[in-house]
């Protein structure tokens, strides 16, 4: 097994708020539809006449708030994160009240009501905290089709039955399950972390081709930016959390003082935009997950805007470095809250960013792998209690602080040689133990921490 996942999987484009929660399930709901439709029972003499749906865990617990629901019934209906209209989504499950009928797949009408999808929180599945099933029936209430599906965080989903390894697959013609064997391999071909990523990539796409979905991960975490430092008003789910991006990027284009540096509040202010566009449903680029979107592109936008001579062509290398170190974690850890808890969240993608900004800042193999530990190991042990079950509270601010820890983190790695105690390897591997030993509260369950002290208005 090799530790590789493609950019373009570890960095999917995909809907708000949250890439385990709503975009893994959206995914396995239109799986699920896909099935049936290949199967010929949507058409038949004796079709699907109900869906039913059940969410374990976390999902049950906290995903009204994530609008897992929703992405359910868009998922059936043959959407895709990836292409849906995120006005189509929202509010898809509310809507059944009005009309309780869904195109299944696009291609056959059935009744389908908000019951249908049914929360059991207190179940756990062995598979994985974020579990759901879906059965189909027909007219008699025979089963037709039933199927178990896991999402495992950052949008990626796992059927039951299916392997665990989605990666072992693939041939990588540079393949590592670490990282210090990704350091072995630059130091053999003497090239860098994004170049051992490159040759990975150049496996299944034309080098054109690589670089024009790049530049579409790029554009698209950049409009998402865009669109956050413009947005105003409250963000939704009852909470009343007002936007602050866009205040915030007009009290920092009125600041004339030269002795006033705003570097530090623009990250903030990059990230802040890219996280209330995903509480808010919008389009968002998973990095690794949709809860911790913002901190990849934030310190990429600072890099394009404070670092001179980088160039949105140098952010190519950004992400590709990104993309390796994120593996890691995903192969030998965990990408998700439900598991692991927000330092499995926050966590590598505070450690892509400070690795993708080391890169473009000249780091060596080594001082790139300490900016990811560095990043990494400060985040250990950081629970996840989002207040109401929304990415808001605390996961908005949470993503802008930790941007600025990946640029401190880069920064301190560059004063180094890249010789340092802990290695990413040993702090990836404590962070999986650390998420084993936490409690299930602090999992993704809004059943702890902030999310029972802070009072609800
Ligand atoms: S607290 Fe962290 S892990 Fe939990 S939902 Fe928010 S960003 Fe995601």
């Amino acid at each position: 097994m090799t530790a590789y996942v493609s950019a373009f999987d570890l960095f999917s484009l995909g809907l708000g708020p949250s890439s385990s929660h709503t975009v893994g399930p959206m995914r396995a709901a239109a799986d699920f539809a896909a099935r049936l439709q290949r199967s010929g029972r949507l058409a038949d003499d004796d079709p699907v006449a109900r869906v039913h749906c059940v969410l374990f865990g976390s999902l049950g617990s906290t995903g009204i708030g994530h609008g897992t629901p929703s992405a359910i019934v868009a998922g059936l209906t043959g959407f895709s994160p990836e292409t849906a209209d995120p006005h189509d989504v929202r509010g898809a499950w509310e809507r059944l009240d009005e009309d309780p009928t869904l195109n299944l797949a696009g291609e056959h009408s059935i009744t389908f009501e908000r019951d249908d999808i049914e929360f059991q929180p207190r179940t756990r599945l062995p598979g994985h905290a974020n579990a759901l099933t879906l059965t189909a029936t027909d007219a008699h209430g025979k089963t037709i089709a039933e199927e178990t599906y896991f999402s495992i965080g950052g949008g990626f989903i796992r059927r039951d039955g299916d392997s665990h390894s989605e990666a072992g697959g693939i041939g990588w013609p540079m393949p590592f399950t670490n990282s210090e064997a990704m350091i072995a391999l630059c130091d053999q071909h003497g090239i860098s972390i994004a170049e051992v990523a490159l040759a990975n990539e150049l496996a299944q796409h034309s080098l054109d081709d690589l670089n024009e979905r790049l530049d579409l991960i790029w554009s698209t975490m950049h409009d998402c930016v865009t669109a956050g430092l413009a947005g105003h008003g409250e963000l939704p789910g009852g909470l009343h959390v007002q936007r602050r991006a866009a205040q915030l990027r007009a009290n920092l284009e009125a600041v004339t003082s030269p002795d006033h540096d705003t570097t530090t509040e623009w990250l903030h202010a990059f990230a802040l935009a890219v996280n209330e566009e995903n509480a808010a449903g919008g389009r968002v680029v998973t990095a690794p997950t949709n809860g911790a979107a913002g901190i990849v592109p934030a310190v990429a936008m600072y890099a394009l805007r404070f670092v001179p001579g980088v160039t949105a062509t140098h952010l190519r290398t950004y992400l590709l470095t990104a993309t390796a170190i994120g593996s890691l974690f995903k192969a030998n850890a965990s990408i998700s809250g439900a598991e692991a808890g927000c330092q499995g969240e926050v966590g590598p993608a505070c450690a892509m960013a400070a690795a993708g900004l080391c890169a473009l800042l000249g780091g060596t193999p080594r001082q790139i792998e300490n900016a990811a530990e560095i990043a990494m190991e400060h985040h250990l042990g950081l629970t996840c209690d989002p207040i109401g079950g929304l990415v808001q509270v605390p996961c908005i601010e949470r993503n802008a602080i930790a941007s600025t820890t990946a640029v401190s983190a880069a920064r301190l790695a560059l004063h180094g040689d890249g010789t340092h105690l802990v290695s990413l390897d040993a702090v990836i591997e404590t962070m999986r133990q650390t998420g084993l030993d936490m409690n299930t509260k602090y999992k993704e369950t809004s059943e702890g921490g902030l999310a029972v002290n802070v009072i609800e208005c």
